[in-house]
């Protein structure tokens, strides 16, 4: 897929430059992203590898409004959405959604999931009874039946209640989704049902999604395009199975090296090779 996405037109979304200041006292500030471009075409999945405290949640916080930029510029389907509050940053919701980590801290435990689907657009004034059938279409949509309707999340499996936090990022139907970790943390075989769910999700919807994880496995197997992030800044960039499969930055190598394989013989083999990589760095 191009860099701008399906269409051939400008970019979904499109960051350009873009540095984010964490305020650590009256004086002292820490620089979380030195500044960083990515875009994410409209259908496309790209992904954002890094160890952890690179900087990935950071920038998927400055995409929902939730980390304030200090330089650069985001823009969203052609419009500077860098500063967006207010109503604007309340509209902005239609468009572009995220599925966090831990479906337990992002689901009201008591809320029953029809309560927990159908908040998100009854804010937006949407009519009961639609709002009913919308919620029932996403259950269907991430594979849950009908009746759980009536459940609370802790009635619900890990990855079942992941299913539960994909189907209410999608009841606005937005065309980006920012997936933080989505499949951290859950079990191998979990993983791999839910990434199928996200890769079935776009093909059957168009959404976008910037795909954030420090597993390169995860990305590899959902992503278009991926960037790679360290200390704040994006180190490579490029076709997935390129970055993926033949790094030429040291660090990339590093993560791809520590990511791990079902193979116990690569396994020992890759171990080898990255100490001896971590000695050369
Ligand atoms: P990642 O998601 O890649 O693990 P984060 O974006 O969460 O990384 O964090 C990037 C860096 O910013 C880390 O060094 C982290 O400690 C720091 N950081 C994150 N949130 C805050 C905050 N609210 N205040 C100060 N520093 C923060
Ligand atoms: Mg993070």
């Amino acid at each position: 897929m191009s860099e701008t996405g399906i269409d051939g037109g400008a970019p979904l979304l499109t960051v350009e430059n873009l540095v984010v200041d964490y305020r650590i006292s009256r004086k002292v500030r820490f620089r979380a992203l030195k500044g960083v471009s990515i875009t994410v075409g409209a259908g496309e999945c790209v992904g954002l590898v890094g160890e952890s405290g690179s900087g990935k949640s950071t920038l998927g916080r400055a995409l929902l409004g939730l980390a304030e930029a200090s330089e650069g510029r985001i823009t969203f389907d052609g419009r500077d959405i860098t500063h967006a509050k207010g109503a604007a940053r309340r509209k902005l919701a239609n468009d572009i959604q995220v599925v966090f980590q831990d479906p337990y801290g992002s689901l009201d435990p008591t809320m029953t999931v029809e309560e927990i689907l159908a908040e998100p657009l009854q804010v937006t004034g949407t009519p009961k009874a639609k709002a009913k059938a919308t919620v029932a279409e996403m259950l269907d949509r991430v594979r849950l039946p009908g009746d759980a309707v009536h459940r609370y999340p802790s009635e619900f499996s890990g990855g079942q209640r992941q299913r539960i936090a994909i189907a209410r990022a999608l009841v606005r139907r937005p065309r980006l989704i920012v997936c933080d970790e989505p499949v951290s943390a859950l079990d191998l075989t979990t993983q791999a049902t839910i990434l199928d769910l996200f890769i079935d999700l776009q093909r059957e919807t168009g959404v976008a999604y910037l795909f954030i994880s420090h597993d390169l496995g995860v990305v590899r197997r959902v992503c278009h395009r991926t960037s790679v992030m360290y200390q704040g800044e994006i180190v490579e960039s490029g076709d997935t199975h390129t970055v993926t499969g033949s790094p030429t930055d040291p660090y990339t190598r590093r993560l791809l090296l520590a990511a791990p394989v079902a193979d116990p013989a690569r396994q020992a083999e890759r171990r080898a090779a990255w100490l001896g990589l971590r000695e050369s760095a």
